[in-house]
């Protein structure tokens, strides 16, 4: 695969699960950061070191792109955009779709708020007492604080935006799913595509975490959002984490295929005996961490919602608890 000399993929550690994630460097006239890393010593040392092997200085950025607003992608933009500040009107841009713009825009009212919604889905999966997080609120709010900070003006992507760049055009591809503003940025000279978290390699893009942003499903709309994908065929993915995807086709094929045997899962689970969110999900994912929890419980409601969609599913609340049966 010909990854164009103008892109320069730096790895930078992140405090999550997930590890290291890719921000990649676009010389040329503008110079452009795609995704920034988390805000933590360690990950500016890394962006740092990763710009000045290319021969540039977080001074040399004009404009900072975002695949979505989830922190380990956004949490320097601050940051970045402070050390260009005395550039004036040419300062920093840092560009995100408008769903996820108030991530950034307002990251800690937003952070305060995510945290609340993964009480509640704990709350109303019916999680025994002794069973549940022992984390409490403040402590996860000022642990996910620290990561990130609002910047004070953001410009924002929609379908179809275009950006220049030293390798050609970036279209902006609007995928929502694995956040409600994810894009991917798309080259057709270069038959590439920064992908984020929408595609990534080995791993899954764990849409339903989105859960309470919307009335929508998250997971139907990044299973359209992959559908999209489609049109990409013979396009490398540089995604927002490890390495490079380059039979995209296939990768798409085959998370298709995971959503659909996921369905088939869920569906196998549900009988005539109301069983809770939580009950469901220890059948669905068997015996997982605590910190995998709101993870699991969100993906289960989806799975749940979806069934529900096609008739295949009852889902039921009895004070405060969801509960599901099969319609039958
Ligand atoms: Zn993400």
């Amino acid at each position: 695969m010909d990854i164009p000399r103008e892109i320069h993929r730096i790895e930078i550690p992140t405090p999550f699960e997930v590890g290291t994630m890719n921000s990649y460097l676009i010389e040329g006239d503008p110079v452009i950061l795609i995704d920034t890393g988390p805000k933590m010593d360690e990950a500016l040392a890394a962006l740092r070191k990763g710009l000045l092997r290319a021969g540039y200085t977080l001074e040399d950025i004009d404009r900072v792109i975002l695949t979505h607003g989830h922190v380990d992608h956004t949490g320097l933009a601050g940051t970045i955009a402070r050390e260009n500040e005395h550039k004036g009107d040419s300062s920093t841009v840092v560009s995100i779709h408008e769903a996820d713009s108030n991530r950034v825009l307002n990251y800690e009212t937003f952070t305060k708020d995510r945290v609340q919604s993964y009480i509640r889905i704990i709350e109303m999966a019916g999680v025994g007492a002794d069973e549940r997080p022992m984390m409490p609120v403040g402590y996860l709010e000022s642990y996910f604080l620290r990561f990130g900070e609002s910047v004070p003006d953001v410009f924002l992507l929609e379908e179809g935006t275009t950006i220049k760049t030293s390798i050609g055009t970036l279209r902006t591809m609007w995928v929502p799913g694995h956040s409600s503003g994810s894009c991917c940025f798309v080259c057709d000279d270069s038959k590439l595509v920064f992908s984020g978290d929408h595609i990534l390699a080995t791993i899954s893009s764990n849409p339903s975490l989105d859960y309470d942003i919307s009335e929508q499903i998250s997971m139907v709309k990044y299973i359209r959002s992959l559908k999209r994908m489609e049109s990409l065929s013979g396009y490398t993915a540089l995604p927002g984490h490890r390495d490079p995807v380059s039979d995209l086709s296939s990768r798409v094929a085959e998370l298709q295929s995971e959503y659909s045997s996921k369905l088939d899962q869920m569906k196998g689970v549900l009988s005539s005996q109301p069983r809770t969110l939580y009950w469901l999900s220890r059948k669905q994912f068997g015996d997982y961490d605590v910190n995998s929890m709101v993870l699991a419980l969100a993906e289960t409601f989806d799975l749940l919602r979806i069934l529900e969609s096609k008739g295949e599913a009852i889902i039921e609340e009895n004070a405060g608890i969801v509960e599901a049966i099969a319609s039958n």
